[in-house]
């Protein structure tokens, strides 16, 4: 096959005129930094999502620091999630001196396996941190109902689902907090930045907190006068700004008709893929709609002769940006020296180890797709 011109990457921003007229605006504006854009934006999410509450932070990963934070996660506590995750999800758990426990995924769907959860809970257990990976909202109920049983807090981690829908709701209102990240790659963006949703007060006041320094107005303080304030907590400073919040506003406006493409864009590939042998194709849990942030594969290591890190290699020499997404978490050197052993989640190492990450991003066309679609099968199935 001939090599494409450009480079399609496997994800990708979409930035128009209003956009940057929004940016622009915020920068005409005397507020760059908390002024009326991030509470409005924070307002915009939560009626999006269906939540009552929602907290914006500078990025994902501060976002579920916070969010560790206000589930009251400290040293002993143990937190379960999975190892096919980008590692900020269990690294939020260390910044709290709290342990990851890596429970293993459903071989068919790649989401934590709601029964593995079950296997690993404790009496430390403090929190379940679910990942709706490749924007494939998780077993919510399920997770839930184990939750309320042993009186744990769940974290989802949406980073990938924003726009998603779990039994005709969008992702965002059914856990006791959820994560959205608006890095360029994700549904939509903000730069850098992230957000907590959450219908629970308590956690609300904690998250604000947390984001700025663990300082607030006490009654003490209004009686000292209105410079005064109190830092009654260690916090940081994880605030989002202004001109980040108003790239965000009008990112929303767009979000709906970014996913109905990303799921056209799923479903060619799924038509164009299913005959080809040797490739696994990505499955939907029952009541679920994807928004797509990822289209993964995998290549089907009984059938296919080529490794797959052969097959990526001569993606790659096309122009195609196929990329591999997650190295088990607890394979990094730096979890292997907190003790963590290769082994622990047999269906997950299973699943990296045959994955692909195809290009999938609202502005890829028809063209794009059938190019991907003829370079894998040539590859994979050379004449
Ligand atoms: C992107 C991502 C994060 C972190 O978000 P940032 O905004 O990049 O800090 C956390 N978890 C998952 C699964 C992600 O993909």
């Amino acid at each position: 096959m001939e090599k494409r011109k450009d480079f399609l990457s496997y994800g990708k921003q979409s930035i128009d005129e209003e956009d940057i007229e929004a940016v622009v605006n915020t920068l005409r504006s005397p507020f760059l930094t908390q002024g009326p854009k991030v509470e409005e934006f924070e307002k915009r999410i939560a009626d999006y999502v269906g939540a009552k509450y929602a907290v914006a932070f500078s990025n994902g990963t501060a976002a579920l620091h916070g969010a560790c934070y206000a589930a009251g996660i400290r040293e002993g506590d143990e937190v379960i999630t999975t190892s096919i995750t980008f590692a900020a999800t269990s690294n939020a758990v260390l910044y709290c001196g709290g342990t990851p426990v890596f429970a293993d995924i459903d071989a068919a769907i790649y989401n934590i396996d709601p029964e593995e959860i079950k296997k690993k809970i404790t009496t430390k257990t403090k929190a379940i941190i679910p990942v709706d990976f490749t924007g494939q909202p998780v077993d919510l109920d399920a997770i839930m109902s184990i939750a309320k049983e042993h009186n744990l807090i769940v974290i989802e981690d949406g980073a990938h689902s924003l726009g998603a829908d779990y039994k005709g709701q969008k992702v965002g209102s059914q856990a006791d907090m959820t994560m959205f990240s608006f890095h360029p790659v994700k549904p939509i963006t903000t730069g850098e930045g992230g957000i907590i949703t959450t219908n629970s007060e308590e956690h609300y006041e904690s998250l604000k907190l947390f984001r700025n320094h663990g300082i607030q107005k006490t009654p003490y303080s209004l009686e000292q006068g209105d410079w005064y304030y109190e830092m009654t907590d260690l916090g940081y400073n994880y605030r989002m700004n202004d001109i980040q919040a108003s790239l965000g506003l009008s990112q929303l406006n767009k979000l709906d008709g970014f996913i109905e493409r990303r799921r056209e864009i799923a479903a060619l590939y799924n038509e164009k893929l299913a005959d080809i042998p040797g490739i696994i194709l990505p499955k939907q849990l029952e009541g679920t709609r994807s928004g797509w942030h990822l289209y993964m594969i995998q290549v089907d290591g009984r059938l296919v002769r080529k490794p797959r890190r052969e097959v990526f290699d001569e993606m790659r020499a096309l122009n195609i940006g196929v990329h591999v997404h997650y190295i088990p978490v607890y394979w990094h050197p730096y979890y292997q020296e907190l003790g963590y052993k290769n082994g622990t989640c047999s269906n997950a190492e299973k699943f990296y180890k045959q994955a692909l990450t195809l290009p999938i991003f609202p502005e890829m066309n028809t063209e794009d797709v059938e190019y991907v679609v003829s370079a894998i099968n040539s590859i994979i199935h050379p004449c």
